[in-house]
């Protein structure tokens, strides 16, 4: 390794909402889609404890992520009410597949370790 080198240099804005990280889009690998800004992604987040219990398949680097859509709903029927909860118990309930496809805005991870077969079908939804 050679010094002299200084690898501080990557452009993270240190005073922006980094706390926050970024908004969270919810996809239902069709059309439909509804996005939430990181100050809404944060305190969803925070109502439901996270959605480890309704997570599918998840990306180990970052908040990507496929839902069950049916648990979702019923996670956010058991949340405090969320400002977008209705809009995402909408989405789940009329997701095409049974899935949501959460993707995290805030991350720039490759999701080179999410091994799992539902890389692919995340993949595919999302890349649309
Ligand atoms: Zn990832």
């Amino acid at each position: 390794m050679s010094a002299g080198r200084e690898h501080y240099g990557e452009p993270v804005a240190l005073a922006g909402p980094q706390a926050l990280h970024g908004g969270l889009s919810f996809l239902d690998g069709e059309k439909s889609e509804v996005v939430l800004d990181p100050e809404e992604a944060k305190s969803l987040l925070v109502l439901v404890g996270g959605f480890d219990r309704v997570t599918v398949s998840a990306c180990p680097g970052c908040r990507s992520r496929i839902l069950a859509a049916v648990a979702l709903v019923d996670l956010l029927d058991a949340a405090p009410p969320h400002p977008r909860g209705p809009e995402l118990v909408e989405l789940a309930d009329e997701a095409p597949t049974l899935h949501l496809y959460l993707v995290d805005e805030g991350s720039d991870c490759t999701h080179d370790r999410w091994l799992d077969p539902g890389f692919d079908e995340w993949s595919d939804a999302v890349n649309d």
